[in-house]
């Protein structure tokens, strides 16, 4: 995004995160994995990056991709639901796309779904022909209801949507859900599903300066990084040549092991790197097929 005359040219790359609510701790502690810390500062809005000029801007989650837009902020860590509603909304308004989802970050998972009375023998959207639906993200629903070609009411609520159906404000619902114990509470069921949501880096639809580019690449080689990691386990053991063939399919997740010989016979010394589970059951699988000396390590970082 080019500065407006006036705006100095930022040399620090600047990250929205949510200041507090669900997302906020485990956005932080992503970045912190990446080798961020920072200065924290007395209003704790702002907080000025030590390890790398990158700083943190803490802010409601809607806010973020209006500060992207805005070119206030160059990245920003938010739900796929509230990056796509917005994007809807501006692309309802014929006004161009101004921030993109750059990658998803494992975390913060929900789905954005409608849901009906518990009572309603769901038969598909037509039945929603109609009914008032009441709902927090109207750009995402509206797209829907065009889509399905079902005319409904999309009724706006900023918060307690669930309880919409009980107060008579409208027949059906389309809001998140992750556990689905809110819905049940209310005497709800999901019935069908609009997106699937996590956090998400987001950015702007426009490449960032070459100076703030190179800080959000180098962010994005630790996040991969670092995401990669999360479920990584190193393991190591030896076994003779012969039985490898029984060995490697136990090994569906890990990358090419490396072999090492460890004498002039058969013998071989195994590293792997493994992205699932490393369960007890799964060594017990590979002691069978003839592993011997077998060893979990953890994994504290990655660059690929
Ligand atoms: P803010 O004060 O920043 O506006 P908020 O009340 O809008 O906070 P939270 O309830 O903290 O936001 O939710 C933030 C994000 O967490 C959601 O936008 C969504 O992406 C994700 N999320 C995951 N599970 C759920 C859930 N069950 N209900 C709502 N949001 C969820
Ligand atoms: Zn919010």
């Amino acid at each position: 995004m080019s500065p407006t005359p006036n705006t100095p040219v930022r040399d620090r790359l600047r990250i929205a995160i949510q200041k507090s609510g669900r997302l906020a701790e485990p956005a932080r502690a992503l970045l912190a994995s990446c080798g961020l810390s920072w200065r924290e500062s007395r209003d704790r809005l702002f907080c000025y990056g030590e390890s790398l000029p990158i700083d943190l801007l803490l802010v409601r989650d809607d806010d973020i991709p209006g500060l992207i837009a805005d070119g206030v902020c160059d990245l920003g860590i938010v739900g796929r639901n509230v990056l796509e509603e917005q994007g809807s909304e501006r692309a309802s308004l014929d006004r161009a796309p101004a921030f993109r989802e750059y990658r998803a970050l494992g975390f913060g998972g929900c789905r954005l779904d409608i849901a009906v009375p518990d009572g309603w023998d769901w038969q598909g959207p037509q039945q929603l022909d109609g009914k008032r639906i009441a709902t927090s993200y109207p750009a995402l629903l509206s797209r829907w209801l065009k889509a399905q070609n079902v005319d409904a009411q999309v009724v706006l609520l900023s918060g307690s949507v669930e309880i919409a159906p009980r107060l008579g404000q409208a027949e059906a619902i389309c809001d998140l859900v992750s556990s689905g114990a809110t819905l049940s509470a209310n005497q709800l069921k999901p019935v069908t599903t609009l997106l699937q949501s996590e956090a998400v880096l987001a950015g702007p639809a426009d490449a960032l300066d070459a100076t703030r580019g190179e800080l959000a690449d180098l962010l994005q080689r630790r996040l991969d990084g670092a995401l990669r990691i999360r479920h990584s386990k190193l393991l190591l053991f030896q076994a003779s040549r012969r039985v490898l063939p029984d060995l490697l399919p136990l090994l569906p997740d890990a990358e090419t092991p490396t072999v090492m010989r460890l004498d002039d016979g058969d013998d071989l010394a195994l590293q792997a790197l493994c992205h699932g589970a490393v369960t007890w059951q799964r060594l017990e699988e590979l002691k069978r097929a003839g592993a011997r000396g077998l060893m979990v390590l953890p994994v504290e970082g990655m660059l690929a």
